[in-house]
């Protein structure tokens, strides 16, 4: 029988951990796989995917800056890749294109899992309104939490990403609102319970201008960012939040992606403690 074949494509690729992490979880249930990372020309995204199932591959992560374009390309989609507008996962078969999203789920998983914190009725803080973000939303949502607060650069594109999910927002008694990081700076009742930093700006060691009374000492302040100490993590730390890193997300998200494609559940845990 021959061996399946899986991929992670991007535009860089080189420092992906995805096959070392799919490797882990095919190892715990005895499975040989292959999981290769491939280098897309920033132009050849779609020429990249039909070689790959040409070559007998049975599916593809997707990561920056293909996401939106896997999405273009799937020819169904999931709930929760239609929610995000975007995909990371695709998967091959009769030279169907099924494309999923598996990145919020990634994250609330491993806040409920890993650091033990609930989101119903909590009082979320978003930071950002681009693809990470918006993947995240319906997860969120789904959650309960009392609220989901959106803090963006572009004002706008946090409107049109809270309309986007008014309907999920109301029918899971969730109240939504946009806010700027200016007027996060307005004086607060009480700190959120749970901040999540779904914005770029670590990857330039960028400060947010964030007021430090956004964090309280039960605040989960979580940066999507994995790899390094942010400007936000410092801020957050030094106001005496617990803080976490994007490393337990980017597992729990090829966790369902290995679920997807192989029907099984790998154990997090102990791949998240050995990538620390
Ligand atoms: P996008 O490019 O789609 O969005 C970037 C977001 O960051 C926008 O909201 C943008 O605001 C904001 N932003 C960028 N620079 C600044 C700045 N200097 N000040 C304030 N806001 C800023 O990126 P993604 O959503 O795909 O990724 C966001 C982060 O999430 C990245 O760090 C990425 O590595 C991480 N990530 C982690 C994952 C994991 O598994 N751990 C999975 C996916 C993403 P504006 O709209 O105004 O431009």
């Amino acid at each position: 029988m021959s061996v399946e074949k899986y991929a992670v494509i991007g535009h860089p690729i080189a420092h992906s951990k995805s096959p070392l992490i799919h490797q882990a979880f095919a190892q715990q249930f005895g499975k040989t796989i292959v999981y290769d990372k491939v280098l897309a020309p920033l132009d050849g995204f779609l020429a990249t995917v039909q070689e790959l199932q040409q070559q007998g591959y049975l599916g593809a992560n997707v990561t920056v800056p293909f996401k939106f374009e896997a999405f273009d390309l799937s020819q169904t989609l999931s709930e929760r890749a239609q929610a995000a507008g975007a995909v990371n996962t695709l998967s091959f078969s009769q030279a169907q294109i099924q494309g999923d999203n598996t990145d919020g789920c990634g994250l609330v998983n491993d806040i409920l899992k890993h650091h033990q914190t609930a989101l119903a009725a909590k009082r979320i803080l978003l930071l950002g309104a681009g693809g990470a973000a918006q993947g995240v939303m319906l997860p969120l949502i789904a959650q309960r939490p009392a609220q989901v607060t959106v803090a963006n650069r572009s004002q706008d594109k946090a409107q049109a990403m809270l309309k986007k999910f008014a309907t999920e927002a109301q029918q899971f008694d969730v109240s939504l609102a946009v806010t700027s990081f200016t007027d996060l700076n307005a004086p607060l009742n009480e700190p959120y319970d749970v901040v999540i930093n779904a914005t770029s700006a670590g990857l330039t060691d960028t400060p947010l201008s964030l007021s430090s009374q956004l964090f309280g000492a039960h605040t989960l302040a979580y940066d999507m960012m994995y790899g390094r100490e942010t400007p936000f993590m410092q801020q957050a730390r030094l106001a005496g939040a617990k803080v976490v890193d994007g490393l337990g997300m980017l597992i729990e998200q090829a966790a369902e992606a290995f679920f997807i494609w192989h029907g099984l559940r790998p154990d997090t845990a102990p791949v998240i403690q050995a990538f620390r």
